[in-house]
Order: structure tokens, then sequence, then C-alpha cells
């Protein structure tokens, strides 16, 4: 059965409509009529070049056998959408972007930085010094703005880094260009139609692009997710910030206001920031001027003489999250499966980490070497983690509002987190250090992280997250050199011979047993341990990476 969802703007037949336009040369795409691709010489020379070679040009095999589309279409190259792509292309899947935007430019500052399990994600990738390299590295975590340091958890990265989001767009764009994803830059997604063999996918302008998968990372305000029929329950507004950048004619009251918000200098040190509460939390259109003349007024009796905004923008503490992060052959990653406040700073690692759980998936069942069911524990693993978040952003907006009891409250709330094991447990929450997916009862370390140990093997020191820079499962055999045997997974899954003599020491949880094996997932996530308990190897290999091969 074909269903259309949303406003269609036409459909033009995917067997030479939209993809004789395009033109793939050596891993790079230029689409003809000038809508924003990767033109040629744009790619950066990079230390990862030549995976980026290699999985351009497994990207162009594949498109050029397809000819009618690609495998998975990603509607918004936000960072959600951007990181997808770079899963996907290491995989060496054909995936292609559908963004609104024409460049990477964004109106307001948005994310200001990336917490510590989002600095080791890039790290398995090898692309965390790229990052690093333009941020400041510092102690971000923190709770209803009480500090957390993470200092001395057992991490490469037991910090944060203070980047703006235009710039970790801007470096995720450039490493998923130099993979050899192309952009249709400038294009909206108007809708889509979903049978049992793909996704029709129609973009503004009239084109439209076959899929056999379509991921919905577009953003809190999501066509696909609301085309594709998905329930967003959660708490409307209760509060309504207004943010800019602008010039005062005189000189403003400087400094953070109780219960947040305030006034500062910008970046440039000349001009000014803004952030006050709005009187309204219902607003039909973008904010204005006046919209932050008033807010000015209410909160400091003068607007100081505001004039000539950079950018003036809104945010809310609406809380929603999708009831399903999927839908047949339709699925959801970042601010389109969930909202929430900014306190904490969680949305942009939040939406980054989806599309790291996503990605290997996606692409083992487009490679059709895992069923599609594998694509539900998608949602069964994010979506508690997401519910998370809701919630504790929800309990920081109330631990800061500004009235006598709360600041009690919130004075309260400080003492205990200035406790040892309290700290602990709200700074792994708070930078992702903690996150263990439900992969069932054995060695502690099942479901957790992946430690980024310094391993010794016969070719010399190797790093447990280089292993993981081609997003390819790693069976880490810390035991008797050849003693494990994965000949019928060997196509998908690479074993090594290591050793490792020093502590296993994970956050909160502190020293466990040191395993003799361990089976890493793409994302990282240890999926089976070799301690004699938990769930034999072959289960464990069927389960993530597919059935094994016939001998
Ligand atoms: C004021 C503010 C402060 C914030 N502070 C922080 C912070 O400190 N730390 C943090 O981690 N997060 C913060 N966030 C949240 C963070 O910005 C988001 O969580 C993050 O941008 C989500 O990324 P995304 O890719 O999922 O969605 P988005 O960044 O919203 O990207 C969606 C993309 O989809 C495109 N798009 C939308 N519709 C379509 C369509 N139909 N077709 C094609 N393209 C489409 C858009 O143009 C956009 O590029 C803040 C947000 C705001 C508003």
């Amino acid at each position: 059965m074909l269903v259309w969802s949303g406003v269609l703007a036409g459909h033009d037949s995917c067997e030479g409509g939209a993809m004789d336009r395009l033109s793939v040369r050596h891993g790079q795409t230029t689409d003809q009529d000038g809508t924003g691709v990767p033109k040629p010489g744009e790619r950066q020379p990079t230390e990862g070049a030549h995976r980026a070679e290699q999985a351009a040009a497994a990207l162009a095999a594949g498109r050029s056998a397809a000819k009618t589309g690609h495998a998975v279409v990603i509607a918004g190259g936000g960072p959600t959408g951007l990181m997808l792509a770079g899963e996907l292309a290491l995989a060496g899947v054909d995936v292609a972007i559908v963004e609104r935007r024409p460049n990477q430019d964004l109106a307001g500052p948005r994310a200001r930085g990336l917490h510590a399990r989002t600095i080791e994600v890039l790290d398995q990738r090898g692309i965390a010094e790229r990052f690093l390299a333009e941020g400041q590295v510092a102690q971000i975590a923190g709770f209803a703005g009480i500090p957390l340091d993470i200092s001395d958890f057992p991490t490469r990265h037991n910090y944060g880094l203070a980047l703006l989001q235009s710039h970790i767009e801007r470096i995720l764009a450039a490493w998923v260009g130099e993979l050899g994803v192309p952009s249709y830059r400038g294009r909206e997604v108007t809708g889509f139609a979903q049978d049992d063999a793909g996704v029709d996918v129609a973009l503004s302008g009239g084109r439209s692009l076959r899929a056999d998968y379509l991921v919905g990372c577009d953003g809190g305000r999501s066509l696909i997710r609301k085309a594709a029929g998905i329930a967003f329950p959660g708490a409307d507004p209760s509060t309504s910030w207004i943010s800019a950048e602008v010039e005062m004619a005189e000189e403003p009251e400087f400094g953070m206001r109780r219960g947040g918000g305030g006034i500062g200098r910008a970046s440039d040190g000349v001009r000014i920031g803004v952030v006050l509460t709005e009187r309204d939390t219902e607003h039909t259109g973008e904010p204005t001027l006046q919209d932050l003349r008033d807010a000015l007024i209410v909160a400091y009796g003068t607007d100081w003489g505001v004039h000539s905004p950079t950018w003036i923008s809104r945010f809310t503490d609406m809380t929603r999250q999708a009831a399903s992060y999927r839908e047949g052959r339709v699925l959801l990653a970042g601010d389109a499966a969930h909202v929430h406040p900014p306190q904490g700073g969680q949305g942009l690692s939040l939406g980054v980490q989806d599309a790291v759980n996503l990605g290997w998936k996606l692409a083992q069942v487009v490679k059709k070497t895992s069923p599609a069911s594998l694509l539900d524990t998608y949602h069964t693993e994010r979506h508690p983690f997401a519910a998370r978040v809701l919630r504790n952003t929800m309990a920081q907006v109330a631990l800061l509002r500004p009235d006598d009891r709360t600041n009690a409250l919130r004075d309260i709330t400080s003492e205990l987190l200035g406790m040892d094991e309290p700290r602990k447990r709200f700074a792994a929450m708070m930078s992702g250090l903690d996150i263990r997916y439900d992969l069932g009862a054995g060695h502690p370390l099942l479901g957790h992280r992946m430690p980024d140990l310094d391993l010794g093997t016969a070719t010399g020191p190797l790093r447990v997250y280089t292993l993981l820079h081609e997003a390819l499962p790693v069976l880490l055999n810390l035991g008797a050199p050849g003693g494990l045997d994965i000949a019928p997974w060997a196509d998908r899954v690479r074993l090594i011979d290591a050793n490792y003599a020093g502590r296993w020491e994970l956050p909160v949880l502190g020293a466990v047993a040191a395993p003799a094996a361990v089976l890493i997932r793409p994302d990282g996530y240890v999926a089976w341990v070799d301690d004699r308990t938990g769930p034999v190897l072959a289960d464990a290999l069927t389960t993530w990476f597919g059935p094994p091969t016939a001998a």
C-alpha cells in the first residue's frame, strides 16, 4: 500500500529524474543546478583522507548500481543529520542529506559545547582532535547551574569542550564532505510516501528521491515526525526566553540575574549578549527587536537604547518526546525525536549519540546483513535516555525559578551535589558517561561504553578507540592469542588479539573485573563479555551483527 504523507510538491520518477542532475566524480558530488553541494577542490586534506577515499569510492559504486536514488535519505543537515550521514558513509551506505539551509550558517549561537561522552564518540571516529583544536577544554558539566567536576573520571576526556554549534556543524560538515556524502541544499523535504519496498521523498522544487529508509533529523518542528503521524507527547512551555546579540546606546547593567539570564559582552568583546525571560510563553511569529525591548523593560525598567541586532532567537522549556522513533521505513533522531530546554547543554550531544546508535544498525539493515527488527533496538535503547534528559531538564527549570523557596531548594541541592557520591552520579549523567544499554545480566561492562584502553598487540601499542575508527564491530581477545574463532562473522567483525595489564574502571561504578574478551559494537558499547556468566558469543554476534555466513 502506498500512502502519501505531508504536502507533496510534484513527483518526478527517480529513474532518471533526480539522479540525472547529480554527477558523482571521485566521491564528490556536484549539483549542476547550483544548490550548494560541495564543489571539486573544496575537500580539505586530512589524516583520515585514505579512509574517506575508500568510503567515497564505495558510495559511488553503490550509487551507480542503484541509479534510482539513495539507500538512505536524511532530512536535515544539523548536527544529528551530519553525524548520521558520516556513520552511514563510513559503512559504505549510499546516503544523501536534504537540507533547507543553503549553507551551514546558523542564525544564533544555540549549543555552546560538547559533553565528555560526545567527545569520546568523536574520538571513536578519529575526529575528536578537529573539535578539540578549535574549542576550549573546560569543566562544563553542571546541574541547574551547580558545577559538576569530572576531572577524576576514568576517561581520556575528563572534561567538556566549549565550542559554538556553528563551529561544531562546520567541522562535521567538512568530515561528511570528505566522505563524499551528497547534500541537496536549499531544499526542503515536503512530504513522503512509504511502501513495502521503500520511501518516495518529495522535495521542494518538484524533485523526488527514492530511498530504502528516510531519517527525520529535521529538528523540533520535524515535518517527518508529523507526516509519519508519530505522537509527540509532553509538557507545554511554562517559560519563554529571548536571546540576542545587539548594540546599546547606553552602558547596560552587566551580570547574571538570579534565576538565569542576564547581560554580558559578546565573544567579540564589543557587542552585547542578552538572555531574558519573557512575559508570554505562547508566540506566533519570530522574535523581534520590540519583543527584546519589552523584555528589557520588564527586567531592568529600561531598554538601554537597544539597536542593531545581529540575531534574535527564542527558546522555551517545552519538553516533548516522540512516542516512537520508528514508523516502518521512517526513523527520527535528534531534536526531531525530543525537545527540551537547554539547561545542562545536552541537546546536541543527545542527537549526535542518537546518530551513532542508529548509524551502524541502519547500515546493516540496508546491506541486509541484519533483519529490520534490529532497528527497533534503536528506540528501545535511545528512548529511555532522552526521557531521562527531559526529566532532568524539567527539574533544572524548576530549580532555577527565582523565588525564595526555590532558591533555598537550589542551595540545598548544591550542598548535596558537593558530596562525592551524588556529584559522581549527576556528573556521569550530565556528561553521558554513565549510559548503559540494557543488554541483559552479566559482567558490569555489558551495555556500558568500552573504556579507551592502551592495548599491546603483536604490531605495537594501540588504543581501543583507534580500532573503532572504521565504525566496524571489534572482538577484542585479551586471552591466549588465537583462542576465539569467529569465522562465520569474519566478513563483518574484526578479531584483535591484544593484551592489557592495567585496571578496568568505569565512571561511578569504579573498578570492575578484567574480562578475557569483549565484543564492542561500532558505537563503542560492549555487546558481550567473556566471563562465563552472560550470553554465549555466537548468540551475541547473531543478535547484533546478523546470522553466520554459511561455510
Ligand atoms: C538557544 C538554544 C541554546 C541551546 N544550547 C544548547 C547547549 O548549550 N548544548 C546543547 O547540546 N544543545 C543546546 N541546544 C540544543 C541544540 O541546538 C539542538 O539540540 C541541536 O541543534 C539538535 O540538532 P539536530 O540536528 O537534531 O536539529 P537541528 O539543529 O534543529 O537541525 C535540523 C536541521 O534540519 C533542517 N530542516 C528542518 N526542516 C527541514 C525540512 N523539511 N527539509 C530539509 N531540512 C529541514 C534545518 O534547517 C536544520 O538544519 C540549544 C538550543 C537552543 C535553541
